[in-house]
Protein backbone atom coordinates (compact mmCIF):
# COMPACT_ATOMS: atom_id res chain seq x y z
CA UNK A 1 0.00 0.00 0.00
CA UNK A 2 1.11 3.35 -0.95
CA UNK A 3 0.41 6.47 1.46
CA UNK A 4 1.18 8.65 -2.41
CA UNK A 5 -1.43 9.93 -4.94
CA UNK A 6 -2.79 7.44 -7.84
CA UNK A 7 -2.88 7.70 -11.03
CA UNK A 8 -6.66 9.06 -10.37
CA UNK A 9 -5.74 12.01 -7.85
CA UNK A 10 -6.75 10.31 -4.86
CA UNK A 11 -5.26 9.61 -1.53
CA UNK A 12 -7.26 6.55 -0.69
CA UNK A 13 -10.79 7.66 -0.88
CA UNK A 14 -9.92 11.09 -0.21
CA UNK A 15 -9.12 13.89 -2.98
CA UNK A 16 -10.16 13.99 -6.64
CA UNK A 17 -11.49 16.83 -8.21
CA UNK A 18 -14.83 17.77 -7.76
CA UNK A 19 -15.11 21.48 -9.29
CA UNK A 20 -17.93 23.12 -11.91
CA UNK A 21 -18.05 22.04 -15.47
CA UNK A 22 -16.66 25.97 -15.97
CA UNK A 23 -13.44 25.46 -13.75
CA UNK A 24 -12.97 22.32 -15.65
CA UNK A 25 -10.73 23.12 -18.91
CA UNK A 26 -8.24 25.66 -16.30
CA UNK A 27 -7.69 22.46 -13.72
CA UNK A 28 -7.29 19.62 -16.71
CA UNK A 29 -4.67 21.50 -18.88
CA UNK A 30 -2.63 22.02 -15.37
CA UNK A 31 -3.25 18.24 -14.82
CA UNK A 32 -2.16 17.39 -18.00
CA UNK A 33 0.73 19.24 -18.02
CA UNK A 34 2.04 19.81 -14.39
CA UNK A 35 4.61 16.83 -14.09
CA UNK A 36 6.02 17.02 -17.47
CA UNK A 37 7.01 20.02 -16.83
CA UNK A 38 7.82 19.56 -13.49
CA UNK A 39 10.10 16.87 -14.76
CA UNK A 40 11.91 18.69 -17.61
CA UNK A 41 15.52 19.47 -16.68
CA UNK A 42 15.44 23.62 -17.77
CA UNK A 43 12.28 23.03 -15.24
CA UNK A 44 14.55 21.74 -12.76
CA UNK A 45 17.41 23.73 -12.91
CA UNK A 46 15.40 26.90 -12.52
CA UNK A 47 13.62 25.73 -9.34
CA UNK A 48 16.90 24.26 -7.62
CA UNK A 49 18.89 27.30 -8.58
CA UNK A 50 15.85 29.98 -7.22
CA UNK A 51 15.53 27.86 -4.19
CA UNK A 52 19.42 28.26 -3.76
CA UNK A 53 20.12 31.49 -3.91
CA UNK A 54 16.81 33.68 -3.57
CA UNK A 55 15.52 31.51 -0.99
CA UNK A 56 18.32 30.72 0.70
CA UNK A 57 18.28 26.69 0.48
CA UNK A 58 19.09 24.22 1.64
CA UNK A 59 17.61 25.32 5.55
CA UNK A 60 20.05 23.49 7.95
CA UNK A 61 18.99 20.96 10.05
CA UNK A 62 19.98 21.93 13.69
CA UNK A 63 20.40 19.59 16.77
CA UNK A 64 18.65 21.41 19.39
CA UNK A 65 20.72 20.95 22.13
CA UNK A 66 18.96 22.48 25.24
CA UNK A 67 15.60 21.29 23.93
CA UNK A 68 16.92 17.90 23.67
CA UNK A 69 18.20 17.74 27.34
CA UNK A 70 15.44 19.15 28.43
CA UNK A 71 13.37 16.59 27.08
CA UNK A 72 15.53 13.71 27.17
CA UNK A 73 15.51 12.91 23.38
CA UNK A 74 17.18 13.83 20.39
CA UNK A 75 15.75 16.92 18.67
CA UNK A 76 16.13 18.67 15.16
CA UNK A 77 14.86 21.69 13.78
CA UNK A 78 14.40 22.04 10.47
CA UNK A 79 14.91 25.29 9.70
CA UNK A 80 12.17 27.03 7.17
CA UNK A 81 12.11 29.77 9.54
CA UNK A 82 15.34 30.82 7.52
CA UNK A 83 13.69 31.21 4.18
CA UNK A 84 12.94 34.45 2.14
CA UNK A 85 9.76 35.43 3.63
CA UNK A 86 10.31 33.52 6.99
CA UNK A 87 8.37 30.03 6.31
CA UNK A 88 7.99 27.43 3.57
CA UNK A 89 5.74 28.82 1.74
CA UNK A 90 8.06 30.23 -0.43
CA UNK A 91 8.95 26.71 -1.69
CA UNK A 92 5.48 26.26 -3.48
CA UNK A 93 4.78 29.53 -5.03
CA UNK A 94 8.59 29.23 -6.78
CA UNK A 95 7.45 26.11 -8.63
CA UNK A 96 3.85 27.44 -9.57
CA UNK A 97 5.33 30.98 -11.00
CA UNK A 98 8.05 28.88 -12.92
CA UNK A 99 4.58 26.35 -13.61
CA UNK A 100 2.82 29.27 -14.72
CA UNK A 101 5.42 30.70 -17.27
CA UNK A 102 6.10 27.33 -18.89
CA UNK A 103 1.70 27.23 -19.05
CA UNK A 104 2.14 30.45 -20.96
CA UNK A 105 0.20 32.43 -18.30
CA UNK A 106 1.19 36.07 -17.59
CA UNK A 107 -1.47 36.86 -14.76
CA UNK A 108 -1.42 35.12 -11.59
CA UNK A 109 -4.34 35.12 -9.07
CA UNK A 110 -4.19 34.06 -5.79
CA UNK A 111 -6.43 33.86 -2.49
CA UNK A 112 -4.95 34.45 1.58
CA UNK A 113 -6.68 34.69 4.85
CA UNK A 114 -3.78 35.93 7.26
CA UNK A 115 -1.86 36.94 3.98
CA UNK A 116 1.30 34.88 4.22
CA UNK A 117 0.36 32.69 1.06
CA UNK A 118 -0.57 36.30 -0.47
CA UNK A 119 2.55 37.82 0.42
CA UNK A 120 4.46 34.58 -0.49
CA UNK A 121 3.07 34.90 -4.41
CA UNK A 122 3.23 38.82 -4.63
CA UNK A 123 7.00 37.93 -3.42
CA UNK A 124 7.55 35.73 -6.82
CA UNK A 125 5.35 37.56 -9.18
CA UNK A 126 7.55 40.36 -8.42
CA UNK A 127 10.83 38.43 -9.04
CA UNK A 128 8.94 37.39 -12.47
CA UNK A 129 7.67 41.08 -13.35
CA UNK A 130 3.97 39.27 -13.35
CA UNK A 131 0.68 40.76 -12.24
CA UNK A 132 -0.46 39.61 -9.49
CA UNK A 133 -4.06 39.99 -7.69
CA UNK A 134 -4.77 38.59 -4.25
CA UNK A 135 -8.10 38.18 -3.18
CA UNK A 136 -8.40 38.47 0.70
CA UNK A 137 -12.03 39.10 2.77
CA UNK A 138 -12.94 42.59 4.08
CA UNK A 139 -12.35 41.86 7.60
CA UNK A 140 -9.07 39.81 7.40
CA UNK A 141 -7.97 43.35 4.99
CA UNK A 142 -8.42 44.86 8.31
CA UNK A 143 -7.09 42.17 11.14
CA UNK A 144 -4.11 41.59 8.92
CA UNK A 145 -2.41 45.36 8.09
CA UNK A 146 1.23 44.75 7.83
CA UNK A 147 0.54 41.88 5.54
CA UNK A 148 -1.09 43.96 2.72
CA UNK A 149 1.14 46.42 2.88
CA UNK A 150 3.66 43.84 2.01
CA UNK A 151 1.59 42.98 -0.88
CA UNK A 152 0.93 46.48 -1.64
CA UNK A 153 4.75 47.71 -1.79
CA UNK A 154 5.54 43.92 -3.98
CA UNK A 155 3.37 45.26 -6.23
CA UNK A 156 -0.06 42.92 -6.46
CA UNK A 157 -3.21 44.55 -6.12
CA UNK A 158 -5.62 43.39 -3.19
CA UNK A 159 -8.84 43.23 -4.00
CA UNK A 160 -11.10 42.78 -0.81
CA UNK A 161 -14.27 39.97 -0.56
CA UNK A 162 -17.01 41.33 -0.01
CA UNK A 163 -19.53 39.22 0.08
CA UNK A 164 -20.01 36.44 2.97
CA UNK A 165 -18.42 36.44 6.44
CA UNK A 166 -15.88 38.73 4.47
CA UNK A 167 -13.01 36.32 5.63
CA UNK A 168 -11.13 33.46 3.49
CA UNK A 169 -13.80 31.04 2.04
CA UNK A 170 -15.21 34.17 0.43
CA UNK A 171 -11.94 35.40 -0.67
CA UNK A 172 -11.58 31.79 -2.46
CA UNK A 173 -15.40 31.93 -4.27
CA UNK A 174 -13.74 35.68 -5.73
CA UNK A 175 -10.67 33.88 -6.95
CA UNK A 176 -12.45 31.19 -8.36
CA UNK A 177 -14.89 33.15 -10.19
CA UNK A 178 -12.38 35.26 -11.58
CA UNK A 179 -10.62 32.48 -12.93
CA UNK A 180 -13.98 30.50 -14.77
CA UNK A 181 -13.47 33.87 -16.40
CA UNK A 182 -9.81 34.20 -17.42
CA UNK A 183 -9.13 30.83 -18.30
CA UNK A 184 -6.31 31.33 -20.62
CA UNK A 185 -3.90 33.56 -19.42
CA UNK A 186 -4.38 33.41 -15.58
CA UNK A 187 -2.81 30.42 -13.18
CA UNK A 188 -4.02 30.41 -9.73
CA UNK A 189 -1.84 29.81 -7.32
CA UNK A 190 -3.16 27.67 -4.47
CA UNK A 191 -1.25 28.17 -1.13
CA UNK A 192 -1.33 24.26 0.59
CA UNK A 193 -1.97 20.56 -0.32
CA UNK A 194 -5.85 21.40 -1.07
CA UNK A 195 -8.23 22.04 -3.68
CA UNK A 196 -8.78 19.87 -6.62
CA UNK A 197 -6.07 17.33 -8.36
CA UNK A 198 -3.60 18.24 -9.44
CA UNK A 199 -2.92 20.75 -6.52
CA UNK A 200 -2.42 18.69 -3.59
CA UNK A 201 0.02 16.95 -5.46
CA UNK A 202 1.51 19.30 -7.18
CA UNK A 203 2.40 21.80 -3.70
CA UNK A 204 3.52 18.94 -2.11
CA UNK A 205 6.08 17.74 -4.93
CA UNK A 206 7.30 21.33 -4.41
CA UNK A 207 7.28 21.30 -0.46
CA UNK A 208 9.19 17.89 -0.98
CA UNK A 209 12.43 19.58 -0.72
CA UNK A 210 11.90 19.50 2.68
CA UNK A 211 12.50 15.94 3.42
CA UNK A 212 14.68 15.21 0.52
CA UNK A 213 17.17 17.80 2.67
CA UNK A 214 16.16 16.09 5.94
CA UNK A 215 17.06 13.16 4.30
CA UNK A 216 21.14 14.03 2.92
CA UNK A 217 21.37 16.04 6.25
CA UNK A 218 20.30 13.33 8.47
CA UNK A 219 22.77 10.97 6.89
CA UNK A 220 25.68 13.32 7.82
CA UNK A 221 24.55 14.02 11.26
CA UNK A 222 23.57 10.72 12.64
CA UNK A 223 24.74 8.26 10.04
CA UNK A 224 20.99 7.37 8.70
CA UNK A 225 18.17 8.72 6.63
CA UNK A 226 15.85 7.95 9.28
CA UNK A 227 14.45 9.83 12.34
CA UNK A 228 12.30 7.80 14.77
CA UNK A 229 9.73 10.81 14.53
CA UNK A 230 8.67 13.85 12.05
CA UNK A 231 6.63 16.19 13.61
CA UNK A 232 4.66 18.96 11.65
CA UNK A 233 1.81 21.21 12.32
CA UNK A 234 -1.31 20.96 10.14
CA UNK A 235 -3.55 24.05 8.57
CA UNK A 236 -3.91 22.91 4.93
CA UNK A 237 -0.79 20.46 5.37
CA UNK A 238 1.48 21.86 3.00
CA UNK A 239 4.63 21.80 5.40
CA UNK A 240 3.91 18.82 7.26
CA UNK A 241 3.47 17.09 3.54
CA UNK A 242 6.99 18.59 2.39
CA UNK A 243 8.18 17.23 6.12
CA UNK A 244 6.67 14.05 4.96
CA UNK A 245 6.91 13.37 1.51
CA UNK A 246 10.01 11.00 1.17
CA UNK A 247 8.90 9.07 4.01
CA UNK A 248 5.19 8.11 3.62
CA UNK A 249 5.76 5.15 2.67
CA UNK A 250 8.69 4.38 4.67
CA UNK A 251 6.71 2.80 8.18
CA UNK A 252 10.16 2.66 9.91
CA UNK A 253 9.87 6.15 10.42
CA UNK A 254 6.75 7.35 12.32
CA UNK A 255 4.70 10.04 11.38
CA UNK A 256 3.08 13.07 14.01
CA UNK A 257 1.12 15.45 12.84
CA UNK A 258 -0.19 18.74 15.13
CA UNK A 259 -3.47 20.19 14.59
CA UNK A 260 -4.72 23.20 16.55
CA UNK A 261 -7.25 22.97 18.96
CA UNK A 262 -7.80 26.18 19.99
CA UNK A 263 -9.58 26.82 23.37
CA UNK A 264 -9.96 23.29 23.35
CA UNK A 265 -11.36 20.22 21.19
CA UNK A 266 -14.83 20.44 23.29
CA UNK A 267 -15.01 24.46 23.36
CA UNK A 268 -16.23 24.71 19.91
CA UNK A 269 -13.56 27.34 18.98
CA UNK A 270 -10.91 24.55 17.24
CA UNK A 271 -9.74 23.72 14.33
CA UNK A 272 -8.80 20.21 14.80
CA UNK A 273 -9.85 19.00 11.75
CA UNK A 274 -9.36 15.27 12.30
CA UNK A 275 -11.10 14.97 15.31
CA UNK A 276 -14.07 17.21 14.53
CA UNK A 277 -13.96 17.11 11.03
CA UNK A 278 -16.19 14.54 8.68
CA UNK A 279 -16.17 13.33 5.20
CA UNK A 280 -17.18 16.48 2.92
CA UNK A 281 -16.43 18.21 -0.32
CA UNK A 282 -13.73 21.47 0.46
CA UNK A 283 -12.31 23.70 -2.57
CA UNK A 284 -12.91 20.90 -4.99
CA UNK A 285 -11.88 17.77 -3.01
CA UNK A 286 -13.00 15.40 -0.82
CA UNK A 287 -11.16 15.33 2.41
CA UNK A 288 -11.51 15.81 5.86
CA UNK A 289 -13.63 18.80 7.05
CA UNK A 290 -15.97 20.31 10.00
CA UNK A 291 -19.13 21.16 8.97
CA UNK A 292 -22.83 21.55 10.58
CA UNK A 293 -25.17 18.40 10.50
CA UNK A 294 -26.40 19.87 6.88
CA UNK A 295 -23.00 20.03 5.34
CA UNK A 296 -22.48 23.62 6.05
CA UNK A 297 -18.65 24.69 6.99
CA UNK A 298 -18.23 25.91 10.44
CA UNK A 299 -15.73 28.84 11.40
CA UNK A 300 -12.86 27.38 12.90
CA UNK A 301 -10.62 29.13 15.28
CA UNK A 302 -7.04 29.07 16.47
CA UNK A 303 -4.92 31.80 17.77
CA UNK A 304 -2.54 30.89 14.58
CA UNK A 305 -3.98 32.45 11.44
CA UNK A 306 -1.93 29.35 9.09
CA UNK A 307 -4.11 26.94 11.26
CA UNK A 308 -7.59 28.49 11.54
CA UNK A 309 -8.60 26.37 8.10
CA UNK A 310 -11.42 24.44 8.03
CA UNK A 311 -10.52 21.01 6.54
CA UNK A 312 -7.29 19.29 5.77
CA UNK A 313 -5.61 18.41 2.57
CA UNK A 314 -6.64 15.10 1.34
CA UNK A 315 -2.87 13.66 2.18
CA UNK A 316 -3.57 14.11 5.50
CA UNK A 317 -7.00 13.03 5.90
CA UNK A 318 -5.87 9.72 4.24
CA UNK A 319 -3.02 9.53 7.03
CA UNK A 320 -5.11 9.97 9.31
CA UNK A 321 -8.39 7.76 8.30
CA UNK A 322 -5.14 4.76 8.05
CA UNK A 323 -3.72 5.27 11.42
CA UNK A 324 -0.02 5.92 9.20
CA UNK A 325 0.12 8.86 11.50
CA UNK A 326 -0.85 9.80 14.81
CA UNK A 327 -2.72 13.42 15.41
CA UNK A 328 -2.00 15.59 18.34
CA UNK A 329 -4.58 18.61 18.90
CA UNK A 330 -2.70 20.99 21.17
CA UNK A 331 -4.61 24.33 22.66
CA UNK A 332 -4.02 27.87 22.06
CA UNK A 333 -2.54 28.32 25.33
CA UNK A 334 0.15 25.11 25.42
CA UNK A 335 1.46 26.40 21.64
CA UNK A 336 2.20 29.74 23.11
CA UNK A 337 3.81 28.08 26.21
CA UNK A 338 5.91 25.76 23.81
CA UNK A 339 6.59 28.96 21.46
CA UNK A 340 7.96 31.15 24.55
CA UNK A 341 9.62 28.29 25.52
CA UNK A 342 12.02 27.62 22.69
CA UNK A 343 12.70 31.64 22.72
CA UNK A 344 14.38 30.69 25.87
CA UNK A 345 16.44 27.43 25.24
CA UNK A 346 17.30 28.27 21.71
CA UNK A 347 17.24 31.74 21.09
CA UNK A 348 15.09 31.13 18.52
CA UNK A 349 11.25 32.91 17.96
CA UNK A 350 8.73 30.51 16.61
CA UNK A 351 5.76 31.60 14.11
CA UNK A 352 2.79 29.95 16.24
CA UNK A 353 1.89 27.46 13.83
CA UNK A 354 5.40 26.07 14.33
CA UNK A 355 4.75 26.26 18.06
CA UNK A 356 1.49 24.59 18.07
CA UNK A 357 4.20 21.52 16.90
CA UNK A 358 6.60 22.48 19.64
CA UNK A 359 4.30 21.56 22.39
CA UNK A 360 4.64 17.60 21.29
CA UNK A 361 7.15 17.31 23.34
CA UNK A 362 4.74 18.55 26.83
CA UNK A 363 2.35 15.80 25.49
CA UNK A 364 3.93 12.70 24.59
CA UNK A 365 7.65 11.57 26.09
CA UNK A 366 10.17 10.08 23.23
CA UNK A 367 13.12 7.89 24.65
CA UNK A 368 16.22 8.89 25.26
CA UNK A 369 17.96 7.62 21.67
CA UNK A 370 15.03 8.48 19.57
CA UNK A 371 15.54 11.04 16.79
CA UNK A 372 12.76 13.16 15.92
CA UNK A 373 12.96 15.86 13.29
CA UNK A 374 10.38 18.59 13.70
CA UNK A 375 9.79 20.95 11.05
CA UNK A 376 9.59 24.58 12.53
CA UNK A 377 7.54 26.25 9.46
CA UNK A 378 7.99 29.87 10.27
CA UNK A 379 9.70 32.08 12.40
CA UNK A 380 7.75 34.68 14.51
CA UNK A 381 8.24 37.84 13.35
CA UNK A 382 4.95 38.37 11.86
CA UNK A 383 3.05 37.23 15.30
CA UNK A 384 4.99 39.54 17.39
CA UNK A 385 1.65 41.40 18.26
CA UNK A 386 0.03 37.70 19.60
CA UNK A 387 2.92 37.27 21.48
CA UNK A 388 3.16 40.38 23.00
CA UNK A 389 -1.01 40.67 23.61
CA UNK A 390 -0.96 36.69 25.20
CA UNK A 391 2.11 37.10 27.35
CA UNK A 392 1.47 40.96 28.55
CA UNK A 393 5.19 41.76 26.80
C1 LIG B 1 0.70 28.98 6.42
C2 LIG B 1 1.54 28.45 7.52
C3 LIG B 1 1.31 27.18 8.08
C4 LIG B 1 0.11 26.33 7.72
O1 LIG B 1 0.02 25.95 6.39
P1 LIG B 1 0.35 24.45 5.91
O2 LIG B 1 -0.10 24.43 4.51
O3 LIG B 1 -0.43 23.54 6.81
O4 LIG B 1 1.80 24.25 6.07
C5 LIG B 1 2.18 26.69 9.02
N1 LIG B 1 3.24 27.43 9.44
C6 LIG B 1 3.50 28.67 8.93
C7 LIG B 1 4.68 29.41 9.43
C8 LIG B 1 2.65 29.21 7.96
O5 LIG B 1 2.91 30.43 7.47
Amino acid sequence: MSYNINEKGYYGEFGGAYIPEMLYPNVEELRQNYLKIMAEPSFQEEFNALLKDYVGRPSPLYFAKRLSEKYNTKIYLKREDLNHTGAHKINNTIGQILMAKRLGKNRIIAETGAGQHGVATATVCALMGIECIVYMGEIDIARQAPNVARMKMLGATVVPALSGSRTLKDATNEAIRDWINNPVDTHYIIGSVVGPHPYPDMVAKFQAVVSEEIKRQLLEKEGTENPNYLVACVGGGSNAAGTYYHYLDNEAVNIIAIEAAGHGIDSGESAATSVLGKEGIIHGSKTLLMQTKDGQITEPYSISAGLDYPGVGPMHANLYKTGRAEFIAITDDDAMKAGLDLCKLEGIIPAIESSHALAVFEHKTFKPDDIVVLNLSGRGDKDLQNYIDYFKL
